[in-house]
């Protein structure tokens, strides 16, 4: 879904270098570099970047469908 504001173990606040994370990655950097560079060193915190699977987008194609069948009844 959306990225977590803050690390689930330590809470520490990640979500302002998520976007970074992401275009980095998407230009080709390998996750662990620039993990390296965001100061990201717990793994704790890592895990939160590395395991993130964003699907809002998708999600929000669906409750729209589930909406519009909603206004036909
Ligand atoms: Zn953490």
């Amino acid at each position: 879904m959306l990225f977590p504001i803050r690390c689930f173990s330590c809470g520490k606040p990640l979500a302002h270098l998520w976007e970074k994370y992401k275009n980095e990655v998407e230009s080709g950097r390998q996750p662990g570099d620039v993990l390296n560079d965001l100061g990201i060193r717990r793994y704790c915190c890592r895990r939160m970047f590395l395991t993130h699977v964003e699907y809002i987008d998708e999600l929000i194609t669906y409750e729209i469908q589930s909406r519009q069948k909603v206004i036909r009844r």
